[in-house]
């Protein structure tokens, strides 16, 4: 089978190559190979009911299938270079933020456009954070909501399957091709398909794909950071003066005790908690929904230690992904604790959990977080809720749940050039699977700039 343009993963990477390049040149013959299901087929197996905890399905609909990992996400696209990832640094900060302003017009004419861009321009929190020690990033946020996110990819998909040849449940298995830009075979299995262009956008469910097709291809890679937590969750009412404005908040604290930075990330309003498996692991995440209907009495968000390992060892994933297998262990999946166990130095039970006055949104096993996360990581974001109740009066409330654990595995950083192309004529490797970016819209913005360069040239 033989196109113009390969591309590897359905995720909003290779979602928005492939919608930029029939914008730009209808004429190419464009491929999408992706591992997991379409959209209409994608179902976490958890009802909450027959199903309570995570079955470790071959094909997690969570992470995989059109969509990638942001289908069933919170839908919060960030237009910011604070964070979210470094694209800037290769692209730079005004071409980064103009594409990810034109990946929310798409989404915006695509079924987006009742939805809310919040901003911290202007804020009074930024001060009143200032005043406590936190420091508040500067970003706009559209919140889609998991509901309207559905939407917008259902409309994507009905535009682009007429000009795309779509290959669902087609993980690519190995990428050959020659530096001097004479294109790309990639085999999924007993197929094979042929492209003068490759983007490789895998995201973070290809991760260890990624590092063996590097391997293999003798593309270097650097170790990247590995952010560990927990996500809290709590009354809606606590953060209510600061969702209700900014939506997202991105908050950051430097520990007194070891000068860590401990941020919060992904808060979701009203929304709920929900496991998340990476290659078999099992950690945490969370949510909301556009529609009140949809809304739950809880906020939840990620408080995060970011932990960057270099020498002699440089496995900041595996540091993360033993940390995460402990809890497995230990819960059988996610732990939830009570902040008040948790300082108390008791674990929680079931009878607890079911005493408190805030009910939890995920059925996590009660347990003992101390247990698992490093006491350094511990103590970071003990401080840092004891610092966000300073704001958000209650934050540090007994019955304020941890579920444990949260990880942000980031892939390899792999060495691309400023058209994020590998040293492979050719061959592009963008999204979170390039280790570069970390969000939908950073995600989003690489893979319409690569179609941008791939249309010029082809
Ligand atoms: C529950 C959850 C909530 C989130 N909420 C937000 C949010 O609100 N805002 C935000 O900015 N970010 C959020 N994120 C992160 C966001 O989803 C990712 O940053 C974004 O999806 C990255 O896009 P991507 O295209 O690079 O990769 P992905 O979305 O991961 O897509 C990669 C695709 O490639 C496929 N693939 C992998 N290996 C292969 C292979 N060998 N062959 C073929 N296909 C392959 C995968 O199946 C996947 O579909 C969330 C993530 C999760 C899991």
């Amino acid at each position: 089978m033989e196109y113009d343009v390969i591309i590897i993963g359905a995720g909003p990477g290779g979602i928005f190559s492939a919608y930029e390049l029939t914008k730009k040149r209808p004429e190419l013959k464009i491929a999408v190979l992706e591992a997991g299901h379409g959209l209409d087929k994608r179902r976490c197996p958890i009802d909450g009911e027959k199903v309570k905890a995570c079955v470790k399905c071959k094909s997690c609909s969570i992470m995989s299938g059109f969509g990638g990992a942001g289908a069933f996400s919170d839908g919060k696209y960030n237009i910011t270079n604070d964070f979210g990832g470094t694209l800037y640094k290769y692209i730079g900060k005004k071409q980064a933020l103009d594409l990810m302003g034109y990946v929310d017009e798409i989404n915006m004419s695509h079924g987006g456009e009742d939805t809310k861009l919040y901003t911290t321009a202007g804020t009074k929190f930024k001060k009143l954070c200032m005043q406590n020690d936190l420091h508040l990033l500067d970003a706009s946020v559209r919140h889609l909501g998991t509901d309207v996110n559905y939407v917008v990819l259902k409309n994507l998909y009905e535009y682009l399957k007429e000009k795309v040849d779509f290959f669902f449940d087609t993980p690519a298995e190995s990428v050959f091709g020659c530096k001097d830009g004479s294109g790309y075979e990639v085999r999924c299995g007993e197929a094979k398909y042929f492209g003068r262009y490759c983007i490789i956008s895998v995201g973070r469910s290809g991760s260890k794909w990624m590092e063996k097709v590097c391997g293999e291809m003798g593309i270097k890679t650097k170790s990247n950071r590995v952010d560990i937590g927990v996500r809290v969750e709590l009354p809606a009412e606590i953060f209510s003066h600061l969702t209700d404005e900014l939506y997202e908040s991105k908050i950051v604290y430097r520990t007194p005790k070891y000068g860590d930075l401990v941020r919060t990330f992904c808060m979701n309003p009203k929304g709920a908690v929900v496991n998340e498996n990476t290659n078999g692991i099992v950690t945490v995440n969370g949510h909301s929904y556009e529609d009140p209907e949809k809304h739950t009495e809880n906020t939840n968000f990620a408080l995060l230690v970011a932990k960057h390992f270099s020498e002699p060892f440089k496995d900041s994933n595996g540091y993360g992904e033993s940390i995460a297998r402990l809890s497995n262990m230990l819960g059988g999946g996610v732990i939830v604790q009570r902040f008040g166990d948790l300082i108390r130095g008791q674990r929680s039970t079931q009878k607890r959990i079911e005493e408190s006055f805030t009910t939890p949104t995920l059925n996590a096993t009660p347990g003992d977080l101390s247990l698992v996360l490093p006491k350094r990581l511990l103590d970071g974001i003990i401080e840092m809720i004891y610092a966000l109740d300073k704001i958000a009066p209650g934050t540090a409330n007994d019955d304020t749940l941890l579920y444990g654990v949260e990880v942000k595995f980031y892939n390899m950083e792999v060495e691309v050039d400023e058209h994020l192309q590998t040293e492979y004529e050719g061959l592009y490797i963008i999204g979170d699977g390039s280790g570069i970016t970390h969000s939908l819209s950073h995600a989003s913005a690489s893979g319409v700039y690569v179609a941008r360069e791939i249309g010029e040239r082809a």
